[in-house]
């Protein structure tokens, strides 16, 4: 009774094998890119990696719960190769969810500082690499607020500041992501307490995005919130009266220059989990890292690099410095995301919603 079963194994074996080469011959020239980015200067960027490698890319957009939530729904029969994300907690859940493939790539080691990419798995593989790099700037009311009362992270908590501070939900990656650096910086305890003089320094109870936290700021609801640095360029850049009024009204700092730098989050990239055509696919990561896409990949967004020795052409991110280069935090990105747990717990005992 055994024989038929075997011969049929053996012949959908050989059906399979079949269907799989011929899919890898075809999955040659193409290379799906799940992404959660969806900047117009991203279409050079493909166009460039085609043009120099012959390798289409197919794109599928989504944000990126809804990336991790369809990479999870496909499992083994995803036909993703790449998958781009932009927060540094969002790649760290995407890793312990196991949707990535841990590579080794010289090129990608060389180009990428230690402290953007994942930890090293035991045999030296790295799940994902960060390239690009936005910073969680403080943003204050000129007529009311004085630099030197929030020209730190640990200032906002202090009751100085009550009745000023506007953020987005504490949940939010970006918080969060902030929130698990302090843990690194000053740890647990000193951060729950911190947390705690957050939610009594609050202006009102945290709700919009960053640009809505702005926007407050300058219309004196608020008199001090938090932001990622691109939407603050973004409104720099904006040619609308309400958006240049808005950045009128507005001072920003770089909190902690003189301790440990101010918080730096990333977006970045990895091999997908079960891609059938990984090559590629870290070809186009190492493509990501060189200099000439590094700008067009920061510039999208109008962030920082993360490669090193490449330097930012971007006058609204140079206006916003200074013109000189800010002091950024160094601890591994991979941390924040270890935290988020910790953090969360934190956030539901102060009642930070
Ligand atoms: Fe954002």
């Amino acid at each position: 009774m055994k024989k038929p079963f075997t011969t049929l194994c053996i012949a959908l074996a050989a059906g399979w094998v079949s269907l799989v080469a011929s899919a890898s011959a075809h999955a040659q020239s193409v290379l799906n890119l799940y992404s959660a980015r969806h900047y117009s200067t991203d279409e050079a960027l493909y166009t460039n990696f085609t043009k120099a490698t012959g390798i289409r890319i197919q794109r599928v957009d989504a944000d990126d719960a809804g990336i991790i939530s369809r990479l999870g729904t496909e499992g083994s029969a995803s036909p993703a190769d790449v998958v781009l994300l932009v927060d540094a907690a969002r790649l760290w859940k995407a890793q312990v969810d196991g949707l990535f493939l841990p590579i080794k790539s010289a090129a990608l080691e060389t180009a990428i500082p230690i402290h953007l990419r994942a930890k090293p798995q035991t045999d030296g593989s790295t799940a994902w690499f960060g390239f690009s790099t936005r910073a969680r700037v403080v943003v204050y009311d000129k007529l009311k607020v004085k630099p030197e009362d929030i020209d730190t992270y640990e200032e906002l908590g202090e009751a100085k500041n009550k009745g000023r501070l506007c953020t987005r939900s504490g949940s939010h990656p970006y918080n969060l992501s902030l929130f698990g650096s302090m843990v690194e910086h000053i740890g647990p305890q000193k951060t729950e307490a911190w947390l705690r003089g957050l939610v009594a320094n609050m202006a009102r109870a945290p709700k919009g995005g960053d640009t809505d936290q702005v926007k407050a700021v300058a219309s004196g609801e608020c008199a001090v919130a938090l932001t990622n640095s691109y939407y603050l360029a973004r409104l720099m850049r904006s040619n609308k009266p309400e958006d240049k009024a808005v950045i009128e009204r507005i001072g920003i700092a770089f909190p902690n220059q003189a301790t440990w730098g101010t918080h730096v989050n990333i977006a970045g990239g990895a091999v997908a989990r079960h891609s059938k055509n990984k090559d590629a696919a870290v070809k186009f990561l190492e493509y990501l890292a060189s200099p000439e896409a590094q700008q067009y990949f920061a510039n999208g967004n109008n962030e920082w690099p993360a490669a090193q020795g490449v330097v930012l052409d971007n006058p609204a991110l140079q206006a916003m410095t200074g013109g000189t280069p800010f002091k950024s935090e160094v601890i591994p990105t991979s941390v924040v995301g270890m935290n988020q747990v910790k953090v969360q717990q934190m956030l539901d005992r102060v009642g930070y919603r």
